[in-house]
């Protein structure tokens, strides 16, 4: 079992500050969703689990397994254990999704230990097979020309072989169109297990028609300002922000 805790999280960016005291835990098997409205920090909260750095912590802690990962980098945070989906995936021309992904889970193995290239094909093509992806695909190059579904599927692939204990993806409006929407979908739920928590943050409430969540929670002005079950997601799509942000000032009178 493992756990993934957010500590009254304070993140800014030059002198403007962004997430503003978050706290959050999340456990393995369980998939949360941050839902919020636009500009109110939720990318910025995946960047700076990922380690883009372009955010300063000023505040707070990010835990995994009970130790901090702010002094890690990025890579040692992936290999730690922790695996961020891109809002928006960069295109890597010449190099193969097979290469990509080979080179990734090498990354992974201890110092002077070989990947065995039978295995990991097997493996590849196993985890293809499961989430239902065309051997063709992995020959091309990662994200290039890819549509908007193809680059999501890239995604869920490399969580498929990188085997993260806690997937944070960003999944926000823009760009995901119903079957970009559908493939993120069916491969988080073809993952989801006792062994992999998620964190998937979204603007919109389409995507957890699909996947259902565990938790719900709502993120305003770089804070959780409302936490509850699946049903607080359908609540905000019928109600809008707007709701929470009346109860929010009523609150605060
Ligand atoms: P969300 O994902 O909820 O829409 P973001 O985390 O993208 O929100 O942005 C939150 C706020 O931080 C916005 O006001 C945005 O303009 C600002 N912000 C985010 N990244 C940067 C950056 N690199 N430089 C300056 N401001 C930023
Ligand atoms: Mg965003």
């Amino acid at each position: 079992m493992s756990s993934l805790v957010i500590q009254d999280l304070h993140v800014s960016i030059g002198d403007k500050e962004i997430v503003k005291g978050l706290s959050l835990t999340i456990r393995s098997g369980e998939v949360h969703a941050i839902m919020g409205p636009n500009g109110t920090g939720k990318s910025t909260l995946a960047k700076v689990a990922a380690g883009h750095p372009d955010y300063t912590v000023t505040k707070g802690d990010i835990l995994l397994d009970g130790a901090s990962i702010l002094e890690k980098e990025a890579d040692e945070r992936a290999r730690a254990g922790l695996f961020l989906a891109f809002q928006y995936p960069s295109e890597i021309p010449g190099v193969s999704i097979a290469n990509f992904l080979r080179a990734a889970v090498q990354a992974r193995l201890p110092e002077g230990e070989e990947i065995d290239a039978t295995a990991y094909y097997k493996r590849l093509y196993a985890k293809m097979d499961m989430l239902k992806i065309d051997r063709k695909f992995t020959s091309r190059a990662v994200n290039e020309g890819f549509s908007g579904g193809e680059k999501k599927r890239c995604e869920i692939l490399q969580m498929a072989m990188l085997e993260p204990k806690f997937a944070l993806m960003d999944e926000t409006d823009s760009g995901l169109d119903i079957d970009a929407l559908r493939i993120v979908a069916e491969g988080v739920n073809a993952l989801r297990g006792p062994n992999l928590g998620v964190l998937l943050i979204t603007h919109y409430q389409r995507l957890l028609n699909y996947i259902v969540p565990d938790f719900v929670h709502v993120m305003y002005d770089g804070r959780i300002v409302k936490s509850g079950d699946k049903s607080l997601a359908l609540e905000l799509e019928a109600k809008g922000y707007d709701w929470v942000k009346k109860e929010l000032a009523l609150a605060n009178a």
